[in-house]
């Protein structure tokens, strides 16, 4: 089922938690709604979802008006950080329960049922746990079992709100991979919501950046993090350093000290020059773009991490790099530095 989102507005007062928002998302695709704290995520979903209303624009479902139909009568199947399963119920229960409230007309017999959920529990792969209880699972088990629960009316999408949120950084990372290779299988349309990059770009077909209220950038993993289209998408994908630059006469300075590197379609004006951290490498005295001395070095996992204050004439700019742990870099060290890649953007953007 095709989902699509037209010039959506949702205020509560006066503020708009979501401005003028317009997104399409094909039959079968898996979407990470990816932005900070705030930006309007659940607001969406909610709307998808028929939780919520907007106050302006339409969501349509294949081509169909949705907001006319309530949730119920949408076919669409959640999963939320804290969605709670019936403690009362074993898992088999709470699989089944979709199945069984439904409405008498299309209620499946108790043979199609059992049928039914020993498919979706072995799909999830934990068919051994049917006869356990939601407190004897585990936070991971848990939302696997929420996820066979949604799945089981056979809804035509599935919207996920922070579904490993509550988790730990070693299960969570299991289960993206787990829920991508689902999706290969069931292929159903799905958008789930997340504050974390990495969970976006790894598990989504496309990620739609958002930051308040707004789409900033929808794209391919690949495209909003190799071609950002804004200042946030660059900021918030990745880590950046960020320097305020002055663009003039096509040339770009920091400080006092003209860099040597392209403005490009820079405009003139104040504006910040954007390099991934992993993007900088040290080149040999003299041939950076940047000079800077070494203040601080720490071990930072496989890398070491350095502040460098770089040589810009009267203001001090403090920048952190990378470098391989073999390297020797001490504090009171010069280094030169080099950018493979960079990005200007206005600064009030
Ligand atoms: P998070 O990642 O923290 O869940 P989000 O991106 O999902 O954030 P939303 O929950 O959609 O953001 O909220 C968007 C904005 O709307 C926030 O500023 C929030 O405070 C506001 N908001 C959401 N629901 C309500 C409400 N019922 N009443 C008033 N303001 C609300």
């Amino acid at each position: 089922m095709t989902i699509e989102v037209r010039n959506i507005v949702k205020k509560f007062g006066t503020f708009a938690a979501l401005d003028n928002v317009d997104l399409k998302v094909a039959t079968g695709e898996l979407v990470a709604l990816l932005g900070p704290s705030g930006s309007g995520k659940t607001s969406l979903l909610r709307i998808i979802a028929g939780l919520d209303w907007p106050d302006e624009g339409s969501v349509i479902f294949d081509g169909e008006d949705a907001l006319s139909r309530g949730a119920g009568e949408r076919h669409v199947g959640f999963v939320f950080q804290h969605y709670a399963l019936f403690r009362h119920m074993s898992v088999f229960e709470n699989v089944a329960f979709g199945l069984r409230v439904q409405p008498r007309a299309i209620r499946k017999d108790e043979v199609h049922i059992r049928k039914r959920v020993k498919e979706l529990l072995d799909l999830v792969q934990l068919d051994w746990l049917a006869d356990r209880y939601p407190s004897q699972l585990s936070g991971g088990q848990r939302q696997r079992i929420a996820l066979a629960r949604a799945l089981a009316i056979e809804p035509r999408i599935l919207l996920l709100d922070e579904p490993f949120g509550a988790l730990d950084a070693k299960v969570r990372k299991e289960l993206r991979r787990w829920l991508r290779q689902l999706h290969d299988e069931i292929h159903v349309t799905s958008i789930f919501v997340t504050h974390d990059q990495e969970e976006a770009l790894e598990v989504a077909n496309r990620v739609v950046v958002m930051d308040k209220g707004k789409i900033e950038q929808i794209g391919t993993p690949g495209d909003v993090y190799d071609n950002p289209a804004t200042a946030f998408v660059h900021g918030f994908i990745g880590e950046s350093i960020v320097l305020p630059v002055q663009v003039s006469d096509g040339k770009v300075r920091l400080g006092d000290k003209v860099l040597n590197l392209e403005p490009r379609d820079a405009a003139s004006g104040p504006s910040n020059l954007f390099i991934r951290r992993h993007d900088v490498s040290i080149v040999p005295n003299g041939s950076g773009i940047f000079e800077g001395d070494v203040k601080h070095v720490r071990a930072f996992g496989p890398t070491q991490r350095a502040d460098v204050v770089l040589h810009n004439g009267a203001n001090e700019t403090l920048i952190e790099i990378d470098a391989p742990r073999d390297r020797d870099l001490k504090p009171g060290d010069v280094v030169s530095l080099q950018p493979r890649r960079y990005r200007l953007f206005p600064a009030a953007s």
